[in-house]
């Protein structure tokens, strides 16, 4: 019952999972911190991971513990068990795709001198895209010598992603958000993206933003990581760049992360259920109740996510420590997960010395409107390129040009090149040739229908040549979308 003129903060019922191993352990822990400080929530436990999948439920989630995600939208979950073989499906895969959990974020920080780390002062999250990009798992083997995988990038998941970003770093008090992209080599796709990310940071005037190619980018990470806060990616980049972030920080063990998306999110510790230690009690909670105060902040409940990772912190620095983080001179105790999660409790209300003190925006992060509205543009089809198999002994293009311009129709043969370089027109005897040919035919007369681009394709089947793929080449606004040649 509140009292008359103070306002009761809104309960959330959030799905908790208790995992396996050192999991019921962790979260146990978790959940009484999260109580001692009177965080306005209610749990709604689940049954996912090893007993389930021993169950013969090859996905390790059953049709209840969907039905509460889907309610809650909020799932906190400790590291399960994935048994090998069998074919058993990785439960948090499943969860990714099936929730279209787009973000995934990982905080990277070091807490020296209690944590060994070469970085004092990183503090860096990883805001990685989740659903597109190359782990769209669309491969092809076209020719003896050639592999495709499809880079797939879309304009409206790219925006929420960067949105979702900015919306952090509000959230979190976070300075700077850093854009990295590989555009000045995939100038469409990774053009793209960071073409929204200028759009969206026009928006946020509030934080400072850049721009940093991902090689260069990847490289700052690994040597000077305290001078990134947040940074956006692409799914492969990001994948790659988040476990330098956590090799690097020396934390592997305290960090958490955190998979969202429109509808739901969860929220987990970076570790696995460790089953070398399970049951001893001596378990570090730490990653996952960092992953719980992450869960916070997203249901806006920042001053409480605030309270509890200062008094984590001030149990941090007053050397009361889990084995897994004891270091001589600087741990004051040893001690068990219990004991641990009592003295954070114990610190409820206190700021620490040392660290700087946690401090969130005020409110937690929008997630409406992420994906922007909805774009059309004028699109026209202006020609097609057809790609071969082609491998006559002297792989000529001069003769290769000559056969197709032959049997161009009213399309004219534009350009030839192999594996992305341009081999015709002009002579590059050096370029060492394979059996996949992209032949590039424009419509010189304006505009043409996929009525034209079929009939140059039987045209060169009957002709003999192995047709093993068309891409239309479209103008959308009067802007080409498709790449020029390398060396066009
Ligand atoms: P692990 O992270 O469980 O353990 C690696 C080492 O770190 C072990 O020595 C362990 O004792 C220690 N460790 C991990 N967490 C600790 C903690 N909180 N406190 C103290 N020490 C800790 O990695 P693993 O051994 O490769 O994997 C074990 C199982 O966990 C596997 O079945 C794997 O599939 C699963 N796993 C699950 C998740 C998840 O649920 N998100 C993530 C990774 C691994």
């Amino acid at each position: 019952m509140s009292t008359p003129g103070t306002v009761t903060p809104a309960r959330h019922t959030v799905t908790v999972a208790h995992g396996d191993g050192i999991g019921p352990e962790i979260m146990q822990a978790v959940l009484r911190i999260l109580a001692a400080a009177g965080v306005p929530i209610d749990l709604e436990p689940i049954e996912v991971g090893e007993t389930v999948y021993r169950r013969g439920v090859l996905s390790g989630i059953p049709d209840e513990a969907w039905e509460s995600i889907r309610r809650t939208r909020v799932l906190l979950k400790a590291p399960i068990t994935t048994p090998q073989g069998g074919g058993y499906k990785s439960l948090n895969v499943t969860l990714r795709t099936t929730l279209g959990l787009f973000a995934n974020v990982r905080e990277c920080r070091s807490y020296t001198p209690y944590v060994a780390s070469p970085h004092p002062g990183m503090n860096i999250v990883i805001i990685r895209e989740n659903e597109e990009d190359l782990y769209a798992g669309i491969e092809y083997r076209q020719t003896a010598e050639v592999f495709q995988s499809l880079k797939i990038l879309s304009e409206p998941g790219s925006e929420a992603i960067i949105r979702y970003a900015f919306e952090y770093a509000r959230a979190y008090g976070r300075r700077r958000v850093t854009c990295m992209s590989k555009d000045n080599i995939m100038k469409l796709s990774d053009g793209m993206f960071h073409r929204v990310f200028d759009r969206v940071r026009a928006e946020y005037a509030d934080v400072e933003s850049d721009h940093q190619i991902i090689d260069i980018g990847a490289a700052r990470v690994a040597a000077q990581p305290e001078r990134l806060d947040v940074v956006v990616t692409l799914n492969l980049y990001g994948d790659i760049i988040s476990d330098i972030a956590a090799q690097v920080a020396g934390s592997v063990g305290l960090a958490g992360s955190a998979n969202v998306g429109r509808d739901a999110a969860m929220f987990e510790a970076i570790h696995g259920s460790a089953p070398d230690i399970a049951g001893k009690g001596v378990a570090n909670p730490s990653g996952l109740l960092i992953a719980a105060t992450q869960m916070l902040v997203h249901l806006g409940l920042n001053d409480d996510a605030e309270r509890i990772l200062n008094a984590w912190l001030c149990t941090l620095e007053d050397g009361i420590h889990t084995a897994d983080i004891h270091r001589e001179g600087l741990s004051r105790e040893i001690v068990g997960t219990e004991h641990f999660t009592d003295a954070v409790i114990r610190r409820l209300g206190r700021t620490p010395r040392t660290f700087p003190a946690a401090r969130f925006g005020a409110g937690g992060i929008r997630m409406e409107n992420l994906y922007g509205p909805v774009r059309s543009s004028q699109k026209a089809l202006v020609g097609a390129d057809v790609f071969l198999d082609w491998s006559p002994p002297d792989r000529d293009p001069v003769a290769l040009a000559e056969r197709l311009t032959a049997l161009a129709g009213h399309f004219r043969v534009h350009l030839i090149s192999n594996r992305g370089v341009k081999v015709w027109p002009g002579k590059t005897p050096e370029t060492f040739r394979t059996d996949h040919w992209r032949c590039r035919f424009l419509s010189p007369g304006g505009p043409t229908t996929v009525a034209d681009v079929l009939a140059l394709l039987t045209a060169i089947d009957a002709a003999g040549l192995d047709v093993i793929k068309v891409e239309h080449l479209y103008m959308f606004d009067g802007v080409p979308g498709y790449s020029l040649g390398q060396g066009e």
